[in-house]
């Protein structure tokens, strides 16, 4: 799969196959491989976690129309965490960063529709 699949397209798509697997499988195994690092788990506020394949460190775009998640074109801050001042004794070992927006393909419907 390609993209920022969540635990149900996922299941949806395995499930196609293999009829027999159950949903909470398909959920301990897609966290197992994020866990190993295999693949990439986005945490979304407020929306259903997504998995998508490693590449390069990357930001994302939450669509607020219709949820879905895009990967945004912006140099990712390597040395974001060593800007911090305030540490309150944390030690900080990474960022992500989810933005809002509102996606063309929605735009374009919304401007079909009037
Ligand atoms: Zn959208
Ligand atoms: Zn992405």
């Amino acid at each position: 799969m390609t993209g920022h699949v969540s635990a149900d397209e996922v299941y949806d798509v395995i499930a196609a196959e293999r009829p027999n697997i159950s949903r909470a499988t398909v959920y301990r195994n897609l966290n197992r491989l994020a866990e190993m690092g295999k693949i990439r788990k986005i945490e979304v506020p407020d929306g259903a976690d997504r998995f998508e394949h490693w590449s390069h460190k990357h930001y994302h775009v939450r669509c607020e129309k219709c949820g879905r998640i895009f990967d945004v074109d912006m140099p990712y801050m390597e040395d974001l965490e060593a800007r911090i001042r305030d540490t309150h004794g944390f030690d900080f070992t990474g960022h992500d960063i989810i933005f809002s927006g509102v996606c063309p393909a929605y735009k374009n419907k919304a401007d079909v529709n009037g």
